[in-house]
């Protein structure tokens, strides 16, 4: 599998290109596997005489400017290292059109790939969102150390293959569909009765987001009227549109006082590690709004053990 992405250039004059200034990639021979061969090209603009405010900030933007190579060049050698595979993958779902949008204006044959696999939709389907999740961000949610710029195409190309040790195959098949609305009524039946003010309580430091979420102390809430330790089994977050979702929030069911929900509140500290607040609020119309937003969003379906990779649901969304 070829694991690509590109940087370019839109310009500002009426030629409608997307000019491609690095084509990046990595090959990997299964999903998660280790990175075995590297591809890298900067590429001399020759099409466009201004760069548009996202190629200006550009951390290589050097690179393509004293590169000799042109893209009918880069694009043989592409061409020349990808050989015989068609497989490709990438964080988004464009690059292919973009890099053949180039071949186009140049003349050149395009790149065929017969199946494309988008690492983004995929992880956001991982992680249990319907929201686009930024290559940086996914990262850093999987605490990938933050060693290389982003936005340099062999790079990024490279920090998704990374990021493809936490999808599995389901995770690539999945593709979005509007969510059943009858599920959300009876997510929010919780229970009648009022109960006294509850202790909130500590967890961590954690590595990362998902293993203090997976934590075991996080996990177990008390109810609040009987104190029977009770299970949590997934978090839901709303993905704010800047930064990581901090407030997670967890159902837990007893027996005998119905459904409560545990607000888990996530923040880091100066060293990178994670720090839980768990708490179970009292049941306020602003609670169920809270929770029924977070249903929209993201939901994180724990793990017993702390081990990145998972192996199957107990269930889907
Ligand atoms: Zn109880």
């Amino acid at each position: 599998m070829i694991i690509m992405d590109l940087e370019w250039n839109r310009g500002y004059d009426p030629e409608p290109l997307n000019e491609i200034l690095q084509i990046g990639a990595v090959r990997v021979e299964r999903l998660g596997g280790p990175i075995i061969d590297v591809f890298n090209a900067w590429i001399r603009p020759t099409v466009h005489k201004k760069f548009d405010l996202g190629a200006k900030k550009l951390p290589e933007l050097q690179a393509f400017k004293s590169s000799r190579t042109r893209f009918p060049a880069a694009a043989e050698a592409f061409r020349v290292w990808c050989g015989g595979d068609r497989a490709f993958a990438g964080w988004g779902a464009g690059d292919v059109e973009v890099l053949n949008e180039n071949c186009r204006y140049w003349n050149l044959p395009l790149f065929e790939a017969e199946e494309f696999s988008d690492f983004q939709r995929a992880f956001s389907h991982a992680v249990g969102t319907e929201q686009q999740i930024a290559l940086r961000r996914a990262a850093e949610y999987c605490g990938v150390p933050d060693v290389f710029d982003y936005h340099s195409a062999v790079n990024d190309a490279m920090y998704t293959a990374i990021l493809g040790a936490w999808l599995t195959p389901e995770d690539l098949a999945w593709r979005p569909q509007p969510a059943p609305s009858k599920r959300r009524r009876t997510a929010l039946r919780l229970s009648k009765f009022s109960f006294p003010r509850q202790p909130r309580w500590k967890v961590g430091p954690a590595r990362t987001p998902m293993e203090a979420l997976d934590a075991r102390a996080s996990r177990t809430p008390a109810c609040p009227l009987c104190s029977q330790r009770l299970g949590i089994a997934r978090w839901h977050f709303t993905v704010p549109k800047m930064g990581m979702p901090q407030q997670f929030y967890g159902v837990f069911t007893c027996s005998e006082h119905g459904r409560f929900l545990c607000r888990m509140t996530l923040t880091r500290r100066g060293d990178g590690q994670w720090l839980g607040r768990g708490v179970v609020p009292p049941i306020t119309p602003e609670l169920v709004r809270e929770y029924a937003a977070a249903l929209d969003g993201g939901v994180h379906v724990c793990r017993r053990s702390g081990r990145r990779r998972r192996r199957g649901r107990a269930e889907k969304r």
